[in-house]
């Protein structure tokens, strides 16, 4: 894939970026490595100031920033908006709370260990490369950067080959915020330049967000050169609505949770799980729901959805539509590409869909909704674990029982009650099964990449 700004919404090549050669990344590696050395014994106080810094700058930038993930993905201009807002309060977040989350551990009665005293400390681990997606080009990476660097590690980005300009400008807000140069660094390079990256023995460890072939490549060379990797990877999310629930408040959800960034976001809710004595009512109202979304330039402030981020993500949308369809699946509200320039597609729903369909156990990523009818909270269970992902979960009820029948039995890593998947900094970030492993944000977010030193004093 070339390394490219190409506008989704038209189609149109705006910019493309040279590869850097492997001379070039030997000199950014041995650069990180380097700063390393120094950048390790920065005080927390000293990282804060940097990071917050970063965060003003990136808020003041906004109208600008928002702009250029509009074009370079195709999100609407309001979410961009939001998505700087929201890498901005995650870099305060982990300003404020990096120095508490690794503080020191002793144990309470060294004795025990025939010691004088002893417990754990956090130390960093050293140059990690992430290689992030680029449905949040910012906030996917500053949920790795902002962690990372509190700990006292420094950071490498391969940063999708589609969003260039977000990765360019990421180092750049992280060198204006005051980070020493090497601290973290952008490479513009292809994913076949990954494989070296991660075998040079100055890189200790990795963190890939994206699909699955993608994290298993990435895994499969770190565990080959026994490197702890983290894993953010797809997700099909189940949202399932029992009869006790809000059905308005559902639907509304239903939809916003379906098609947020146009559809793209591996904890989007994509298959809509209904009772029996509600579907009707709840299909009738989604469906209207759907329809009447505003389609568009997502720099139009009225669009509500915009173009799918790439050519080929709306070919593998169409391709799951189609198989579904060919084999007896019945589509309630859109299905069809518009004719028009960029690559779009509308909001869609799906019903009728059996277990030999590629849409039954594949990841969607487009604004397409799969809605299932089921008699009770088992067959509710079943079809929603029915997956090899176990990404997000959604569940509405305002039964107590059925709560927590939930919380107990949708196998993922996260569990939503009367709500939709979101990410907080507070709340751990990450899934099982073949949604990957390890987690992000909160307090287990910023570990991954430490080393947790046993300290045993005689
Ligand atoms: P992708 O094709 O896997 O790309 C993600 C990143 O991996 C890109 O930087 C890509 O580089 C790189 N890459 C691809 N193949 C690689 C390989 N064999 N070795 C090393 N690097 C490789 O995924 P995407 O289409 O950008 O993103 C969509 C997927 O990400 C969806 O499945 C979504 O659910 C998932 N996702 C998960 C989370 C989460 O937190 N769990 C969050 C967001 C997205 P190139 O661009 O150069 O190919």
């Amino acid at each position: 894939m070339a390394i490219a700004t190409i506008n989704p919404t038209t189609g149109e090549t705006l910019r493309v970026f040279d590869e850097i050669g492997d001379a070039e990344i030997e000199r950014k590696i041995g650069l990180a490595h380097e700063r390393w050395r120094s950048y390790r014994s920065t005080s927390f106080a000293q990282r804060a100031e940097w990071l917050r810094a970063s965060a003003d700058l990136m808020e003041k930038d906004v109208e600008e920033l928002a702009r250029l993930m509009t074009t370079e993905m195709g999100k609407t201009l309001d979410s961009a908006r939001a998505e700087v807002r929201k890498s901005a309060n995650g870099m305060r977040y982990y300003a404020e709370h990096a120095e508490g989350f690794l503080a020191d551990e002793p144990l309470a009665d060294p004795s025990v260990v025939g010691a004088s005293r002893a417990l754990g400390r956090y130390q960093p681990l050293g140059v990690v490369l992430a290689v992030m997606p680029w449905n949040f080009p910012l906030w996917q990476v500053m949920r790795f950067a902002a962690p990372a660097l509190m700990a006292g590690n420094v950071g490498l980005l391969k940063h999708a080959s589609n969003v260039p300009q977000s990765a360019v400008y990421l180092e750049e807000v992280l060198r204006r915020g005051g980070f020493p140069e090497g601290c973290f660094q952008t490479l513009l390079i292809s994913a076949r330049k990954v494989e070296p990256i991660l075998r040079d023995p100055r890189v200790v460890a990795a963190t890939l967000t994206g699909s699955e072939p993608a994290g298993r490549s990435v895994a499969a060379i770190c565990g080959d050169e026994v490197k702890h990797t983290v894993l953010e990877l797809g997700g099909s999310d189940p949202y399932v609505v029992m009869p006790s629930a809000d059905l308005d408040a559902a639907v509304a959800t239903a939809v916003r949770g379906r098609v947020q960034n146009n559809g793209q976001s591996c904890i989007a809710a994509k298959r809509f799980i209904v009772h029996t004595d509600i579907y009707d009512a709840f299909a009738e109202k989604f469906v209207e729901r759907m329809r009447a979304l505003r389609v568009g330039d997502p720099l139009d402030e009225a669009t509500e959805i915009g173009p799918l981020a790439t050519e080929q993500g709306r070919t593998d949308v169409e391709e799951l539509v189609a198989d579904a369809v060919g084999s007896g699946a019945k589509v309630l509200c859109g299905g069809q590409r518009p004719d028009r320039p960029g690559w779009f597609y509308p909001p869609t729903v799906i019903t009728e869909i059996t277990r030999d369909m590629r849409m039954f156990g594949e990841e969607v990523f487009g604004p397409v909704a799969s809605l299932f009818r089921v008699a009770d909270i088992d067959e509710a269970l079943e079809i929603a674990n029915a997956t090899s992902f176990g990404l997000g979960s959604n569940a509405w009820t305002n039964d107590p029982v059925e709560q927590d029948r939930f919380i107990d039995e949708l196998y993922a890593g996260q569990v939503f009650i009367n709500g939709t998947t979101t990410s907080y900094p507070e709340l751990p970030f990450g899934g099982v099964a073949r949604s990957g492993y390890g987690r992000e944000l909160s307090a287990h977010g910023i570990r991954e990449f430490c080393n947790l030193k046993s300290v045993w004093i005689g």
